[in-house]
């Protein structure tokens, strides 16, 4: 029997893995047992600049563990070095920001404009990957993006990322899923539906930038 792309359920021709290889150092000890699933000729289309573009954006955020650095000096300078035209988009309308400390002391950093849309896309795209590979089925839904690391230009959070952090605290601890967790490791967590279908999927990028996958509300019209 063939195996079924992960997005449309056609013979897949090849596989793609979630998340990308770019993510991950290239020593061993970060790629145990890398996740694929199967992609079909269409739905395995080269994303592997929004993936990088996205990759740099997760490991110059704050709050990150030593591989995100690693990572970081090794392989975003290079990537942002070799194509000037990355260079100039992630860089446009860079400012000078200040963030608090837990002391409450002002740092200064530098913050850029991102485009959220591309961003999103990447990462909804490893958010069906992962729920095939869990469940062996299509993520029958649309899905939107939730994150408190990603701010607007004046330091302000988007709603849905005020809405991520008012009930961080009453978020159980749980064990994730993933075999390099310093890299990247992820959880699908129930809701009060039965249906796995309405699952949210917490991810968190080394040990710090947290991205949560949720199911869009369907409105039904009569
Ligand atoms: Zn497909």
């Amino acid at each position: 029997m063939s195996k079924k792309c992960y997005r449309c359920g056609k013979d897949a021709t090849s596989k793609e893995h979630a998340p990308a290889k770019c993510y991950f150092p290239e020593e061993a000890e970060y790629r145990k047992n890398l996740i694929t699933v199967p992609s079909c000729k269409e739905h395995n289309e080269d994303t592997s600049k929004d993936d990088e573009y996205v990759r740099n954006w997760i490991c110059m955020s704050l709050g990150n563990n030593g591989t995100a650095y690693k990572q970081f000096f090794g392989k975003v300078i290079k990537s942002i070095q070799e194509s000037p035209g990355l260079k100039a988009i992630m860089f446009k309308n860079a400012k000078r920001v200040f963030v608090e400390d837990e002391k409450g002391n002002k740092l200064p950093t530098w913050a850029f404009e991102l485009d959220r849309v591309r961003f999103d896309s990447a990462i909804i795209k490893i958010a069906y990957a992962l729920f095939y590979n869990t469940y062996k089925e299509t993520w029958h839904k649309d899905l939107h993006t939730m994150t408190d690391f990603l701010v607007y230009g004046d330091m302000t959070q988007d709603e849905q990322g005020a809405l991520l952090q008012s009930f961080r605290g009453q978020i159980h601890e749980h064990h994730f899923d993933g075999n390099n967790p310093q890299v990247f490791k992820y959880k699908f967590l129930q809701t009060e539906s039965e249906d796995i279908h309405e699952q949210v999927l917490r991810m968190q990028f080394y040990e710090g930038f947290e991205i949560w996958v949720i199911p869009k509300i369907e409105i039904n019209t009569v």
